[in-house]
């Protein structure tokens, strides 16, 4: 395990289930409803969590998971929601997977309790919404997201690889957590993210904050955004597994990048 780094290592990891108490914090109780869509209740589905605590405070990760998504058809779908807490815990704000796994960031009022929110996972991707106040409700099995489990979702040679990984790592890493909330706050915004034509102009949206590893072009820096499958190999000297694959900017330069699990960072390869 020690050749897998699952968490940055100045934070503690927990799975107190007092802290989770089914989403109902202080000020806030987060209701999650499925719209269009099933809840993840099958063996082995639920919503995967742990508890992170460091000097930022306490981060509540959940993944939802489902064995496969019908539309379009893939096996194993995660979709990940953080919830952040201040040291009294209380929510400060949550940040959900607002399609292709960009990340939103929803503002909590601290002062005002008892208040709640609906995320709703919705179509058949299941990606998640704060939008939609209708669907089904329902009580998720929560289940402890052991380094294991980490691990054996990570070394899966095909598409249903979870491609979260250093921003699960370190869930205050660059690149995860918008500043703002986005301009655009509408379903229209969201599907502009998880279809391939726009539905409304592309740059009212900030594409820029993703659950996903980027990579930045070594020639020109343009940043590709939310690294995908990686295929995984293995150092023959070392025994030790890592993610590598050739990339292509848009400018059409050619690289190689290499996920290294120990370290859990992107190298470039020469
Ligand atoms: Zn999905
Ligand atoms: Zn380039």
């Amino acid at each position: 395990m020690k050749k897998f780094r699952v968490i940055n290592p100045d934070y503690e990891i927990s799975y107190d289930k007092t802290i989770i108490d089914d989403l109902r914090f202080k000020n806030l109780d987060v209701v999650l409803s499925c719209f269009l869509c099933n809840p993840p209740k099958s063996k082995n589905e639920g919503l995967y969590y742990r508890i992170i605590k460091s000097k930022h405070g306490t981060c509540i990760q959940c993944i939802a998971f489902w064995h496969r998504q019908w539309f379009p058809y893939h096996i194993h779908d995660y979709h990940p929601f953080y919830i952040y807490l201040d040291d009294d815990k209380h929510v400060k704000f949550i940040l959900i997977d607002d399609g292709h796994h960009y990340s939103k960031k929803i503002f909590i009022d601290k002062k005002k309790l008892g208040s709640s929110i609906r995320i709703s996972f919705f179509l058949p991707d299941h990606g998640l919404t704060d939008r939609l106040n209708f669907g089904r409700v329902f009580k998720p099995n929560f289940i402890p997201l052991k380094p294991r489990q980490i691990i054996n979702w990570w070394v899966i040679n095909n598409m249903a690889q979870l491609k979260l990984r250093t921003k699960l790592v370190d869930p205050y890493k660059d690149g995860l957590i918008p500043e703002n909330i986005p301009k655009q706050d509408s379903l229209i915004y969201r599907l502009n993210h998880i279809s391939n034509f726009n539905l409304i102009a592309r740059s009212e949206n900030t594409l820029r904050y993703t659950f996903r590893d980027e990579v930045v072009c070594p020639v020109c820096n343009q940043l590709i955004n939310s690294l995908d499958f990686i295929p995984v190999h293995k150092d023959q000297k070392s025994n030790h597994l890592y993610l590598k694959k050739e990339m292509k900017c848009k400018n059409g330069h050619q690289f190689i990048i290499k996920y290294n699990f120990q370290k859990a960072k992107i190298e470039y390869i020469d």
